[in-house]
């Protein structure tokens, strides 16, 4: 078989209806297999206008495949995708290309579900200063900031991000504009504006106050209303408890589920009492390890699988503090202009002066003391028995969206001994099951959609490899190729 590389399976930078159109025809909110028919008779078409060679569907050949589920990897895969769906996984013994596909080789490489990045704050890229970002950017987020975050992580190979805390409106529409095809990004799940008992100085636009069971039930069914895909819930330790209980029942009534910080030993006692699904971070505190009553209550609740969503799940964004240090030692990686695409000159530079210093900055001091408790406290939660996610909190200060994930990944395997399969896993498949979706993300199989990287070189011995992802395909179109960004398709 003649194996040809080719780019892309759409037309590019053409400023006409016939973009919009091929690009409404790639939006993937249908389920998977619903658009099959139509979509390809509009493809040919389009690509008969441009002069393109219309292919029937592109098939993935030669690397080996870890599918997401934790099977043995597949060696010499195939896998077919048409219209934005897998359709068939195979080998190359076993599943011939069929006639009219593209074939797009991964001979040499591993091939993976795309990423997710669990935890991420797509109004923020990297600057230090809270204080001065959010009055001088927040009337640009929507038009420079969070068009730019999506696009950094889809470069470092996330095809679905959790976005957890951000002005509703700007969440709304950044989520709708990557939904239609007008921005290129992961998938984004949002959870609008935290939820809390009073907002911080200053942070009204994206962090709503509670006053009364009535209002937190309230805010929450505005928030299910206006389109949220999660509840994000902070300070609940310092709600009431019945402020609290409505807001989670509220919340699983509208079929959502709450995401909950547990900085403090007491909003994990309030998360567990009320029955949030799924924690965020290991503690701002310098305590060495979780109190025995917390992690008892903790088994208890991974024992009884008390809420109906299944496992408790803990994102622990460790990465961050891990290699803080390093960072301050070896600033050089904020150098990288990975973090530059999207972000006007001026921004660029803002955020540069604001970590000139990286040791100096308010936001990290206690981060080398917080540094010694990390393993314990992961390895508590491991012991607990939670259903641990991949996730950093990416986009906080000198924490860029386009090195945040692979870096979380990194230190799960060489530092806190986590298995490198568990680790893609806590990346891809268990962040579907999470945001209850995985009969359609997460995994490579049929079925599925399309959200596949690509890496060369064996992940399963040399995580940090993701640091390199070489293609990048979501729904099918292929955003990056041999390690360089498509830019017909961004
Ligand atoms: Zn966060």
């Amino acid at each position: 078989m003649v194996i040809r590389t080719v780019r892309r399976r759409h037309p590019g930078k053409e400023k006409s209806s016939l973009k919009a159109y091929v690009r409404m025809n790639k939006n993937a909110s249908v389920t998977p297999g619903a658009r099959k028919g139509r979509g390809k008779g509009i493809a040919a078409l389009v690509a008969l206008l441009l002069g393109a060679q219309a292919f029937a569907g592109t098939a993935l050949v030669g690397g080996r495949l870890i599918d997401g589920f934790g099977h043995l990897p597949i060696a010499n895969s195939v896998i077919l995708v048409d219209e934005g769906v897998i359709q068939q996984v195979g080998t190359v013994d076993s599943l011939p290309v069929p006639e009219g596909y593209e074939v797009v080789s991964t001979e040499g490489m591993d091939v993976l579900p795309g990423l997710w990045e669990n935890h991420a704050h797509l109004m923020l890229t990297g600057h230090s200063d809270y204080s001065h970002w959010h009055p001088t950017y927040a009337d640009r987020f929507a038009s420079e900031i969070m068009p730019a975050s999506p696009v950094q992580l889809l470069l470092a190979g996330v095809t679905t991000t959790r976005d957890l805390g951000a002005t509703l409106e700007d969440s709304l529409s950044l989520k709708r504009r990557i939904e239609s095809g007008e921005i290129p990004g992961p998938r984004v799940f949002i959870s609008g504006p935290f939820i809390q008992h009073e907002p911080y100085p200053n942070t009204e636009m994206y962090r709503w106050g509670v006053s009364g069971a009535a209002d937190g039930r309230r805010k929450v069914a505005l928030l299910a209303e206006a389109g949220v895909d999660i509840i994000k819930l902070i300070d609940q330790d310092k709600m009431t408890l019945a402020e609290a209980q409505a807001v989670v029942d509220e919340a699983h009534k509208h079929n959502l589920k709450v995401v909950a910080h547990s900085h403090r030993p007491d909003e994990i006692r309030r998360g567990l009492e009320i029955g949030v699904d799924n924690f965020e971070h290991t503690g701002l505190t310098t305590a060495p390890e979780y109190p025995a009553d917390v992690i008892r209550l903790l088994r208890e609740r991974t024992a009884t699988g008390r809420v109906a969503g299944g496992p408790m799940f803990w994102t622990p964004t460790v990465e961050g503090l891990w290699n803080y240090e390093f960072t301050v030692a070896n600033p050089e990686k904020l150098d990288s202009d990975c973090w530059h695409r999207g972000l006007e000159p001026s921004t660029i530079a803002d955020i540069e002066e604001s970590i000139r210093y990286p040791g100096q900055l308010a936001y990290t001091q206690l981060t080398p003391i917080r540094k010694p408790t990390l393993k314990r406290k992961f390895l508590q939660l491991r012991e607990a028995g939670v259903v641990m996610l991949v996730g950093t909190d990416s986009g906080i200060p000198m924490k860029f969206h386009c090195q945040s994930t692979w870096n979380e990944m990194d230190v799960w395997v060489n530092v806190m001994g986590v298995d490198p399969m568990d680790t893609i896993r806590a990346a891809t498949y268990w962040g579907a099951v999470m945001m209850g979706v995985e009969d359609k993300w997460g995994t490579v199989s049929a079925g599925k959609y399309a959200d596949i990287i690509a890496v060369k070189g064996d992940v399963l011995r040399h995580i940090n490899l993701l640091s390199r992802v070489d293609f990048v395909m979501k729904g099918g179109v292929i955003y990056k190729h041999d390690g360089r960004p498509v830019e017909e398709a961004l």
